[in-house]
């Protein structure tokens, strides 16, 4: 049997369902954009996650299953530029999960959502014959017309990203082979920050024209942007922001360089800008490294110190594929 690939499946849901009047933003991007008032726009996202696709109860505590259910979440909240307000969280609940465990899963929940100076607002639980299940929906808010979206990167556009990437798909790798990843990089695996500062601080200043959260990995994300602005990217390899934990074990193992372009979960932000140094930027307390620059449509090319272009040899991620 052949099935439509996770996007083109998206895109055929996004034609069915239309638009209305209310909605700023409908299906397409990290969140939808539903008009509140004059001031004020809503932002609203929902994410599922199967015991055995997106987490193994073996590998995670349940109260980290639970932070990080809201993380994630939030981390589209904070990819439009907004200020999370309220989660909603369904449980399909195996019979084997004890009540223990259930509080231990709620109680990361809450605190995660908290810690964010959002709330639990409601949910739904029900028994699953099957895996522990999870969908969560957030809603929050932004000011109205500054959510920043995957449109609007435009040609000679500095493109930068937050934090380090690789170190959440090196943990996956590392826990998938039977060993245990350093603290370091299990805890960005286990327990993902959204970047909900730098996304309010890009979205108050307008400094960012497009932008999103990598969960697939870098060269897919970077490419929903570039197909919705109708652009290009050129990479600069060396320019990838990489943690020291990542750099040790690149040094061992040198084909881990492409989990830094393509390993899913890192949770940090891309964007574009037309300023080319955020460094000079006075209040921005998170890291941002300049990766590349927005060109004419036509991919993403990756450019090596040397000149020569790299070739990636990892693709996104597709559920369906
Ligand atoms: P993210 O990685 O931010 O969760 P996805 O790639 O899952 O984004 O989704 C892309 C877009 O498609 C979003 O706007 C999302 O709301 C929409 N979408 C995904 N699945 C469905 C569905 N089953 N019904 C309606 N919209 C969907
Ligand atoms: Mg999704």
């Amino acid at each position: 049997m052949s099935n439509l690939g996770e996007f083109e499946l998206i895109d055929w849901i996004r034609e069915q369902a239309g638009g209305a009047d209310h909605l700023a933003l409908g299906i397409g991007d990290d969140c939808a954009i539903q008009k509140l008032g004059p001031d004020q726009d809503l932002l609203i996202s929902t994410d599922l996650l199967i015991e055995g696709v997106h987490f193994k109860r073996e590998w995670t505590t349940l109260y980290n299953l639970g932070r990080k259910a809201a993380a994630v979440n939030i981390s589209d909240i904070a990819a439009m530029g907004g200020a999370p307000q309220s989660l909603f969280l369904g449980i399909g609940r195996p019979a084997q999960i004890s009540d223990l465990d259930m509080k231990e899963l709620l109680s990361g929940f809450i605190y995660e959502t908290q810690m964010h100076g959002a709330v639990l607002a409601g949910g739904d639980s029900c028994g699953s014959p099957g895996p522990l299940m999870l969908s969560v929906t957030v809603q929050g808010t932004v000011a109205t017309d500054e959510a920043i979206c995957r449109q609007g990167a435009s040609y000679g556009d500095a493109i930068y990203v937050s934090g380090t990437l690789g170190d959440s798909a090196l943990a996956l790798q590392l826990l998938q082979a039977g060993q245990i990843p350093e603290k370091s990089l299990a805890e960005r695996f286990h327990l993902p920050s959204p970047r909900v500062e730098l996304g309010k601080f890009l979205s108050a200043r307008q400094i960012a024209t497009a932008m999103l959260d990598v969960s697939d990995g870098l060269l897919a994300d970077l490419g929903h942007i570039l197909t919705a602005s109708e652009v290009g990217a050129e990479l600069e390899l060396d320019m990838i922001p990489l943690s020291a934990a990542f750099q040790h074990q690149q040094s061992k193992q040198p084909s881990i360089r492409d989990l830094a372009l393509s390993g899913g979960e890192d949770y940090e932000l891309v964007f574009t800008s037309p300023l080319k140094d955020l460094a000079e930027q006075t209040g921005l307390t998170t890291p941002v490294a300049r990766i590349g620059t927005i060109t004419q449509k036509g991919g993403i090319q990756i450019r090596q110190a040397d000149g020569q272009l790299y070739h990636c040899q990892r693709a996104g991620f597709d559920h369906f594929a």
